[in-house]
Order: C-alpha cells, then sequence, then structure tokens
C-alpha cells in the first residue's frame, strides 16, 4: 500500500499538447482513486506517468513521500491493469497469473540457488509461487479455469485472470485504464462489483481511469473529474453529484443530464430571480452572495428529477411534451419550453396521464438549483448551505 502525491504535474507531449495540466493531487493509502473524463482529457496521461510509462515533463511525483520522476517502472512497484487484458496466449492460467513471480524469481533468488546448486530452495521458492497463485485464484474464483488457455475464456474471466496477476505481485499501487470497456453490459456491472469487493479485501491503493461517469461512481471512494488537461472537482462522488465545482462537472456527472441554461439573473421588487427568453422564475433567498447582485449572465442547473410538472401560473414554465421514455422505474419527458428542450424525470404514476404533444407547466424547487457563473468551467455559486 501507499500513498500518492501529484505536485503541479504537467505533461506536454512533442508537438506541443499540453495532455496534463499542473495537477495538484494526493490519493490516500487504501484509497479508490477513479480519475474520469471525457476522450482526450488526459486520464490515461496521469496513469501513465504515475506507472512510469510516461517522461513527466514538470512538477514533482511522489510515492509513500518520495520523488519517484525518474524512477522506472520497475523500481516504482506498481501494477497496471490495461483495458486489452495483455494475457500471455500460450501460457495457461496458472502460468499467467504465476508470470510476474516467476520473472522475479529468475531474476533473483533462483539465479542464486542455482548458482550455490541449492535446489532445495528452488522447490521451496516453486511452492511459494504455487500457494500464492492458489490465494489469488480463490480470491478471484478462477480456481476451475488455472488449467484453461486465455482462447478459452470469457472476456469476464480474462479480465480476471489479468487483475489476479496484477495481485499475485503484491504491488503498493494498481492502476486500470478503462479496464471494462471490452465487457458487456451485464459483465461489466458483474466485475464493477467485483473490483469494489476486492478491494475492501486488499485494502489496495487502486487509480482507475475511465469515461463512464456511471462506473467512476460506483467504484470510487473518491472522484477526481478532469476535462482539458485540469482537475475540475476532486470530491467523494456523492458531493460532485449535489455540489458540483463547476458547470462542467455539473453537465458531466449524472445522467440524465443536469439541465443547464443560460440567461440572466436580476432583482426585481426586492426578489432575486432568472430570466432566459422573456421568462422569469423567482428564486428564493439560496444564494446569499447575490442578494444585492447587480443583473448579470448566469446558468442555471436543474437536475430532471427536481423538475417538477404543475398547474398554470405565473411562475410555472410552459413546455410541449416532445417524447415520453419508460424505463420501468421511472419515466423520462423530453420537453420543449422557451428555456430550450428540458428533460424531466417522475416516476410512472405520476405521468400516467400525459402524452407526447400535450401541454405541460415545469415547475422547480429553487433550493435544488444550482447557479453557475458563465464559461464552460462557470464556478458554481454557492449557496446558503454549500
Ligand atoms: P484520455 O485518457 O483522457 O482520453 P489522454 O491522456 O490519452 O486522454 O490524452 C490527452 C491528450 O494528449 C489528448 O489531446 C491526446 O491526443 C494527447 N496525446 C496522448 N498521447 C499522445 C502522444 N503520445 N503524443 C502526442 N499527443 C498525445
Amino acid at each position: 500500500m501507499a500513498t500518492i502525491a501529484f505536485k503541479q504535474v504537467s505533461k506536454v507531449y512533442e508537438g506541443g499538447v499540453r495532455a496534463v495540466d499542473a495537477i495538484d493531487l494526493s490519493i490516500g493509502e487504501g484509497e479508490f482513486c477513479v480519475l474520469v473524463g471525457p476522450s482526450g482529457c488526459g486520464k490515461s496521461t496521469t496513469l501513465r506517468m504515475l506507472a512510469g510509462l510516461e517522461e513527466i515533463t514538470s512538477g514533482t511525483l511522489e510515492l509513500d513521500a518520495r520523488r519517484v520522476n525518474d524512477c522506472t517502472a520497475k523500481e516504482r512497484d506498481i501494477a497496471f491493469v490495461f483495458q486489452n487484458y495483455a494475457l500471455y496466449p500460450h501460457l495457461t492460467v496458472q502460468q499467467n497469473i504465476a508470470f510476474g513471480l516467476d520473472a522475479r524469481r529468475t531474476h533473483k533468488s533462483a539465479l542464486a540457488a542455482l548458482l550455490r546448486g541449492n535446489s532445495d530452495a528452488m522447490r521451496a521458492e516453486s511452492r511459494a509461487i504455487d500457494a500464492r497463485v492458489a490465494t489469488v485464484a480463490q480470491t478471484l474464483g478462477l480456481e476451475p479455469l488455472l488449467a484453461r488457455y486465455p482462447r478459452e475464456l470469457s472476456g469476464g474471466q480474462r479480465q480476471r485472470v489479468a487483475v489476479g496477476r496484477a495481485i499475485a505481485r503484491s504491488p503498493k499501487v494498481f492502476l486500470f485504464d478503462e479496464p471494462l470497456s471490452n465487457l458487456d453490459a451485464r459483465l461489466r456491472i458483474e466485475t464493477r462489483s467485483e473490483l469494489r469487493q476486492l478491494h475492501r479485501r486488499l485494502r489496495a491503493t487502486i487509480v482507475y481511469v475511465t469515461h463512464d461517469q456511471e462506473e467512476a461512481m460506483t467504484l470510487a471512494d473518491r472522484l477526481v473529474v478532469m476535462h482539458q488537461g485540469r482537475i475540475q472537482q476532486n470530491a467523494t462522488p456523492a458531493a460532485c453529484y449535489d455540489t458540483p465545482a463547476n458547470r462542467f462537472v455539473a453537465g458531466f456527472i449524472g445522467t440524465p443530464q443536469m439541465n443547464l441554461i443560460d440567461g440572466d439573473l436580476s432583482v426585481q421588487h426586492g426578489e432575486l430571480g432568472f430570466e432566459s427568453h422573456g421568462f422569469r422564475m423567482p428564486l428564493a433567498a439560496h444564494w446569499p452572495s447575490l442578494s444585492n447582485a447587480s443583473p448579470q449572465s448566469i446558468a442555471l442547473g436543474i437536475r430532471p428529477d427536481r423538475l417538477l410538472l404543475s398547474g398554470a401560473s405565473a411562475h410555472a414554465l410552459p413546455a410541449t411534451v416532445q417524447s415520453i421514455e419508460s424505463l420501468g422505474d421511472r419515466t423520462d419527458l423530453a420537453l420543449q419550453s422557451a428555456w430550450g428542450r428540458l428533460v424531466l424525470r417522475a416516476t410512472p404514476e405520476s405521468v400516467a396521464g400525459v402524452r407526447e404533444g400535450d401541454a405541460v407547466h415545469v415547475t422547480l424547487a429553487p433550493s435544488h438549483a444550482h447557479l453557475f457563473e458563465v464559461g464552460e468551467v462557470g464556478a458554481r455559486v454557492p449557496t446558503a448551505r454549500s
């Protein structure tokens, strides 16, 4: 187990692409940290710098409070599980898992034992490796598969063998780069929960990369949301969801996406309100910093399950139901309104009588709304509670 610290770490590739831009990130011992963000945001580069597979352009990387910028991948004692498993096709499951251990033996003690002509020592080493593989196979439920070759395994089983090979060595840190992306949806969810259980058992430090925010939310102790080479938020999944640091995080975390509406904020007759395309909605006094604000551009964010159908009133936004998606335990309505397209998530019972093409009215509880400064990464305006 180990602690990890990135201090102002940047990576500029040849040709000038700044893939990672001065990130500061500390990961505690035994933590499951997930780097998440859209394709090209710098997640893999960050992971590869940590593994020692990519040179660090500037800044300091520490493992257990020791600078490791110039250490080789091997010296860092980190296990890496890639998306494409990288199993040896000509080796059985048993041999694949033992591979890292065997390689160590060949290089170190076995050679010494051989030189000393000490066959007892070699046999003891072999037994230790077999015992270690047996433990790993048991941990991952791979015992019935030990004699098989990779081509005789399903995608999920191969992935488990790759994880097995990584944990056999008891490394300080595990790195996973999109390890589930080649699995079908059902297997992805199964393997996800296996990974969580495995982490609980091993208490190992894990850094995991994915572009899938749902996968990230379910796995992480801590979520690091990246965009354009920068960390946008570093917090628990719940905090990223409930109090997104900025507009980017708000739009990226959560399905269906948060509704984000560009408009203007103003105080009229002593009351704070948000207006967009001619429709004004009052906002209660949840934003102390805005109580005396001069008119300004702002974005309003509201999650689909926080929009409500209501009767007609001066403060209810008129809308037309464009489409209805029934998902069994919930129903998503796509609405067209003066504020543009909005998605409203409801219980099936509450929208049982609603049909496509219907005229409806929508309200929101201001206590569940978010306000963001203008721009793609406009900061969230703090409320009285946060
Ligand atoms: P992610 O893993 O989030 O998809 P990457 O870390 O792979 O993102 O890439 C971040 C940025 O760096 C992208 O713009 C990508 O095109 C660029 N990049 C990645 N690898 C290289 C490379 N070897 N040479 C030049 N640019 C690269």
